[in-house]
């Protein structure tokens, strides 16, 4: 119950699906109720139904928490998406352009970012290219990819994409003649979910989001707790450990949060590493809902500082070389966990669920190859 009060400090964040509509169409219907407001913080607190252009995200605004979009056509035809703001942050990051050619959305399900990857491909789409990108989106979990399947067809970028079903991306070999013109990987792999609104924060070492909000795995039901914010909802419940091999432990208790931290990031760079080998790929965006170190930036140092980075020239994505709205993003990367160095923090993402900007906690850091054609190895 308490995460009401929490979710109360936080607007309603509205995905505009540009493969169906536009914002300048929502404005008009969906949202012409709504007076126009000139910040965040304004949304949040203010009585009535306020809306607010997001500045960062293109197509993205910030309504007033409580509103129920479910019901609207918009919502239900796919027009609208609920995600929240640090959510869209990876596809718009890794910012598909037509000659990046295919991509791979690695971890896909329930579809907020392959949905968002496919949005933008269209946008950057020239008039005369007819042959569409491919988006390729792997789901390891066949029921979440059935929900995958679900988001996509709503959101009208079924043409573009191919799901694979079950598929672990560990499995998928990058050297496989379908993946030759992959140039891009979003990667959002499983996580302790230590930003989700409603979530403990896990200051110390009591885990109480794994038996209070998470309760699937623990009990094998389904998560009982109503949420009604569609992208929280969406989110993967975090109380299973998968170690390097894809091996999935379901925690049954409260567990050591260093020893658990420790499983999901091997778990994490391991899948990182994977996506290195892709011959053609150009840019990887990393990104977790969590706001331990461990998961975020030990990850993207431990990946730089790895055989694999060093033989196929594969470096941060520094914040000059960002797109606008990332660049602009004030929050960034901790130096300390980046062993001092300033450059890779500043490359580095963050948002904090407390720090008033009205998103959940997160992580994204872009990778980028340098150099030339692929060498061969790996
Ligand atoms: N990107 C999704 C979105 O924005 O809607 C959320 C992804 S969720 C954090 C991580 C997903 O990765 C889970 O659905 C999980 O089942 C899946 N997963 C975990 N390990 C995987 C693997 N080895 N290959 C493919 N999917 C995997």
């Amino acid at each position: 119950k308490e995460s009401v009060g929490e979710e109360a400090n936080y607007p309603r964040w509205v995905r505009v699906n540009v493969i169906k509509t536009n914002l300048e169409d929502q404005l008009e219907t969906t949202f012409s109720a709504f007076i126009r407001a000139s910040s965040v913080q304004d949304v949040i607190t203010k009585p009535g139904k306020h809306l607010f252009i997001d500045p960062h995200v293109p197509n993205l605004v910030a309504v007033t928490s409580g509103t129920d979009l479910t019901k609207t056509e918009a919502y239900t035809s796919g027009k609208i998406i609920l995600q929240d703001k640090a959510s869209c942050f990876p596809a718009y990051l890794l910012d598909p352009q037509s000659e990046d050619g295919d991509l791979i959305d690695a971890c896909a399900a329930p579809g907020n970012k392959t949905t968002h990857l496919a949005a933008i491909l269209k946008e950057h789409r020239p008039e005369f290219e007819t042959s569409p990108q491919i988006v390729y989106a792997f789901e390891k979990d066949s029921r979440r990819a059935q929900t995958l399947d679900k988001m996509v067809t709503t959101a009208g970028s079924n043409t573009d994409t191919r799901i694979g079903f079950g598929q672990d991306f560990l499995q998928v070999d990058p050297r496989a003649e379908r993946y030759k013109s992959v140039g891009a990987l979003l990667l959002d792999p499983s996580c302790s979910g230590s930003g989700i609104v409603g979530r403990d924060s896990m200051p110390d070492l009591h885990l109480p989001g794994i038996s209070s909000t998470t309760e699937k795995g623990a009990t094998g039901k389904a998560n009982k707790r109503k949420r009604k914010h569609g992208e929280i909802e969406a989110e993967e419940p975090c109380n299973v450990i998968v170690d390097d091999d894809g091996n999935e432990t379901i925690l049954k208790s409260e567990k050591d949060l260093e020893t658990r931290l420790e499983a999901l990031s091997g778990f994490q760079l391991t899948l990182l590493l994977h996506a290195f080998r892709f011959p053609s790929a150009r840019k990887i965006t990393y990104s977790t809902c969590s706001v331990h170190m461990q998961e975020n930036e030990r990850v993207v140092m431990r990946a730089l500082q790895s055989d694999i980075a060093k033989e196929r020239n594969w470096s941060i994505m520094l914040r000059k070389d960002q797109v606008t709205g990332m660049r602009e993003w004030p929050v960034r990367g901790l130096t300390s966990a980046c062993g001092g160095n300033e450059d890779v923090a500043d490359a580095c993402i963050r948002s904090y669920k407390d720090d008033g900007q009205g998103v959940m906690g997160f992580f994204v850091a872009g990778f980028v190859r340098l150099g030339t054609q692929d060498a061969g190895s790996g």
